[in-house]
């Protein structure tokens, strides 16, 4: 099934604000819940749908990729294709109150999960990078120094957080639940640990390196390739150089987003590229011989025929963008030939076009040119 646009799914505008995107959701979520719909497949599917929708829309970070990038963008944001749905729970016990008991079964129990988690080593979190690259860089490849911050596994500690000798143990706050629950009126409401904030674990001694954290941050400078013919908006995934893993978990990826800046004459589409070059009214009437500079600062000759009208476009073969997996092959170049009529003459110039004038049958009343002749 396609993916629906998440807008769409929460029935909300693009421009909805976040109060409003919470409201739909809940309205979803307490239709389609599973509890409510024991066994309806598809009820399920409704509710993940919007449920995904709806971790990406209240987070501004995550909503600004997807209206800028779409899906694709999300997919290289930190929890974004592997729908962990941690932030939406943390906003259940918001929403839905008491109701957070429906979630901690339908997904495999929040305060389990979490403990989880903690012990087995967590993967980092994925980064992003942005670079603008030079126009004909796209075109022919080129090697970027990227430089960021990211967080580092702790040395000291191996990324557990915990200092020499010391170790990691049962929340007494929570028993290793992650939840605590506080009465308020009828109802009881389960919360985050404050203790442990979630993780049903706590640190005897935190490692004085990281404080406690398990991560520090560092800058990192890798040399990234920008392969051949890449076009605006792609993105580069470098595996395992995001944040790193706690616990002995994996480090999450980068993903590199080029963005090509424009070209002072050259326009592309996919790998061919369109430019425009002024010949005179002479050179267009008798014919002639240029010489194009291309996108790789070639000189290549082009033969103006004879005749050649305002608007007229050349083609020149394999002048184009390299194509990704061979670079061979390239795209063609396409030029729109302007004619430019002097707007000064000398005298001398000035009786020559007279005589000719006076040659060519020039109308008085001219017939337009059908529309259709136009293109
Ligand atoms: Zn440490
Ligand atoms: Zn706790």
């Amino acid at each position: 099934m396609a993916k629906r646009d998440y807008y769409e799914v929460l029935g909300v505008q693009k421009n909805a604000s976040k109060d409003e995107i919470k409201k739909e959701y809940r309205k979803l979520a307490i239709k389609y819940h599973p509890d409510k719909n024991p066994g309806d497949k598809e009820a399920e599917e409704k509710f993940k749908e919007a449920t995904e929708a709806y971790e990406v829309l209240a987070d501004d970070k995550k909503r600004q990729t997807y209206d800028q990038f779409g899906f694709a963008g999300i997919e290289g944001m930190a929890g974004g294709g592997s729908h962990d749905y941690t932030s939406v729970f943390r906003d259940f016990e918001d929403i839905f109150g008491d109701f957070s008991g429906f979630f901690d079964s339908f997904f495999g129990g929040s305060g389990t999960r979490r403990k989880k988690q903690s012990t087995r080593g967590r993967r980092g979190a994925d980064l992003r990078y942005d670079v603008k690259i030079a126009f004909t860089d796209a075109a022919f490849g080129t090697k970027v120094d990227v430089s960021f911050v990211r967080n580092e596994s702790c040395t000291t500690c191996g990324g557990t957080g915990a200092d020499k000798g010391s170790k990691r143990k049962l929340c007494p706050g929570c028993g290793g639940s992650g939840q605590v629950r506080r009465s308020s009126g009828f109802f009881s409401i389960a919360t985050t640990c404050p203790s442990c904030n979630g993780e049903g674990e706590i640190i005897e001694r935190p490692c004085t390196d990281c404080s406690g954290r398990g991560l520090v941050r560092k800058n990192k400078k890798i040399k990234v390739t920008i392969p051949v013919g890449i076009e605006n908006g792609k993105r580069i995934h470098i595996p395992e150089q995001g944040d790193g893993g706690l616990n002995g978990g994996p480090p999450g990826d980068l993903y590199v987003f080029v963005h090509v800046l424009p070209h002072k004459y050259f326009e592309r589409n996919n790998n061919d590229v369109y430019c425009m070059i002024p010949i005179s009214m002479t050179q267009a009437a008798l014919g002639a011989e240029i010489y194009i500079t291309t996108l790789d600062d070639k000189k290549v000759k082009l033969k103006i025929p004879a005749g050649t009208q305002n608007g007229k476009v050349l083609r020149l073969r394999n002048e184009g963008i390299p194509y990704l997996h061979y670079s061979n092959r390239k795209g063609d170049m396409y030029i729109t030939i302007r004619v430019v009529v002097p707007e000064r003459l000398d005298s001398k110039q000035h009786k020559l076009l007279k005589e000719l004038s006076a040659l060519l049958s020039e109308e008085e009343s001219p017939e337009p040119i059908p529309l259709s002749e136009l293109k």
